[in-house]
This record gives C-alpha cells, sequence and structure tokens, in this order.
C-alpha cells in the first residue's frame, strides 16, 4: 500500500501524483512501472510507469484516460493506493555511455524523467527532445537540456519532434524514446537510427503486469516477446512495428 502525499492536475487531464513507498521508490529503476488498483469498479489493474522517485516518494505522472485514471485523480493526500511493482526491465544505460538523447512525445515524458535524473546525478550528459500538441505541456524540472517542439508552434520548432531527431543523432551515444505508435513508426524509418542503439517504451494494454496473462503478447526479431514482462523497454530495432496494434 503506497500513501498519497500529493495530486495535483499539472495540465488539462494531467496528474502528477506523489506517494509513500519505500519498497517501490528505492527499488526502481528507470523505466519501470506499476501496476495500480484504481478502485473497486475496475477489476484489472492499471499501468503507471514511475515518473520520479525521491527517497521514500515516487511519483506517477497520468493522463486521464477512463475510469481508472479519472479514480486516481480523486484520491487526496492520505489515501492509501494498493500498487504492484516495481515491474519490467526498465532502460538498459551502458556504463561507456556520456551522451544520452531522450525523446518524448506527448505522456511519453513520464518514464523518461527519472532516466534523466539519474543520468544527470551520474555525471552525463543529457539532452531531451520533448514535442506536444500546443503549450499545454508539461513543466520539466530545471536540469534537463530540453529542445521543444509543438505541432501548433506555440513553444519551439514547429511540427513533430522526430522532424528534429536526425540532427542530435551524432552526438548520441545511445537515444531512449517514449510515445505515441506514430511516433516510433516514424523512428523505426529513419535511416540516421539503423546503427543507433535506441531503446522505445511500448504502451500495450495489460492485464497482470507479471508475465501470466500473456495479453500483452507482441512478436519480435528475437520471438514472442511479453510487454510486462520481456518489456516494456525493447531495442527498437527488433520490433516489427508492423505488427503492433494498440
Ligand atoms: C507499461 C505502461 C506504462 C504506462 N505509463 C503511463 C504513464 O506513465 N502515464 C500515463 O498517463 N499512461 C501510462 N500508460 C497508459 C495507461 O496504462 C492507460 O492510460 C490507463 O491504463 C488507462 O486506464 P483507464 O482506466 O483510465 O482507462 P480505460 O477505461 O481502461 O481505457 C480507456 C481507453 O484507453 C485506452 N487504453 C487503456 N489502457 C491503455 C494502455 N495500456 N495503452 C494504451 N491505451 C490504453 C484504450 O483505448 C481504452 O479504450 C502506460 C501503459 C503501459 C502499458
Amino acid at each position: 500500500m503506497a500513501s498519497v502525499v500529493s495530486n495535483k492536475q499539472v495540465m488539462t487531464g494531467t496528474f502528477l501524483m506523489w506517494l509513500e513507498c519505500a519498497g517501490i521508490s528505492l527499488e526502481a529503476r528507470p523505466g519501470q512501472f506499476v501496476m495500480v488498483h484504481c478502485g473497486e469498479e475496475t477489476v484489472l489493474r492499471r499501468p503507471l510507469s514511475i515518473h520520479q522517485a525521491d527517497g521514500g516518494k515516487f511519483a506517477l505522472l497520468y493522463a486521464i484516460i477512463g475510469k481508472g485514471t479519472q479514480w486516481l485523480s480523486q484520491c487526496s493526500p492520505g489515501v492509501e493506493v494498493d500498487i504492484l511493482g516495481p515491474l519490467g526491465n526498465g532502460f538498459m544505460v551502458y556504463p561507456d555511455s556520456r551522451n544520452l538523447l531522450l525523446i518524448a512525445g506527448g505522456i511519453g515524458i513520464a518514464p523518461l524523467m527519472s532516466l534523466a535524473d539519474r543520468a544527470i546525478s551520474d555525471g552525463r550528459n543529457v539532452i531531451l527532445l520533448y514535442g506536444t500538441a500546443n503549450k499545454d505541456r508539461y513543466h520539466l524540472p530545471s536540469g534537463v537540456t530540453e529542445v521543444a517542439a509543438t505541432e501548433d508552434g506555440s513553444i519551439g520548432y514547429k511540427g513533430m519532434i522526430t522532424e528534429l531527431v536526425p540532427e542530435h543523432v551524432e552526438w548520441a551515444d545511445q537515444i531512449f524514446a517514449c510515445g505515441p505508435l506514430p511516433m516510433y513508426r516514424a523512428m523505426a524509418k529513419m535511416s540516421e537510427l539503423k546503427n543507433k542503439p535506441v531503446q522505445v517504451s511500448l504502451e500495450m494494454r495489460m492485464g497482470c503486469g507479471m508475465g501470466t496473462c500473456y495479453a500483452c503478447t507482441i512478436r519480435t526479431r528475437q520471438g514472442l516477446k511479453q510487454v510486462c514482462k520481456d518489456g516494456p523497454v525493447f531495442d527498437m530495432n527488433d520490433v516489427i512495428w508492423e505488427e503492433i496494434k494498440t
């Protein structure tokens, strides 16, 4: 059980929730997620990424989509939430990687924040490409070098965040991405990325989060994989993008 410390709307329809639970926060690696029991009306737990961890507390950054996340948004400080985790593999940063390029599309910023935090405290260089539809976007904590793109041009580059990827590829030792499927499809077609280590976090509908139900199974170039247990982070070039449907 994790106790809600705070739960605030940080942009339209998106909340940042901090919870007290040392068992999760001290164990969590960037890119891992938790399964959250969202009240009595939802049977299945909902997967949410660990957004940040700080001592005995960790944060979730979540968009209100349906019943579960709506329920979560109404939890006040002090409420105890039933949470399972940390789960999944998380991002893998190689010891000798100095320059990390992070690419976030929309709510895909959620798992990348803890990766940025960890990398910066390890003395690595981080550039975060963060794309949103408009200026209603998450205000990043300081310390991260952000390159912004908005589809309507209200902040930063006008267009898709993927259009900024090629100019940063050479600088990067490793690339990490989280965003919607069209963002990944665009990246998978980029010749600049073919020989780069690119890790992507996949969002598939999942039932159990622990590899028991097989609901989130995908076919990869390394065979069948369960997104919850073998992922959610995969090598971009191992994923057979034509077969992925969410
Ligand atoms: C590993 C993982 C990490 C995630 N991390 C985050 C995060 O940090 N922040 C965040 O806002 N969201 C995240 N998601 C997506 C999140 O799990 C869904 O938005 C959430 O389960 C919706 O639950 P709900 O009850 O509010 O909506 P529901 O009523 O369950 O669903 C409403 C609609 O949302 C869509 N949906 C539901 N679940 C998913 C899903 N897993 N993937 C894609 N579409 C879905 C479906 O189309 C569904 O019809 C993550 C998903 C995965 C698999």
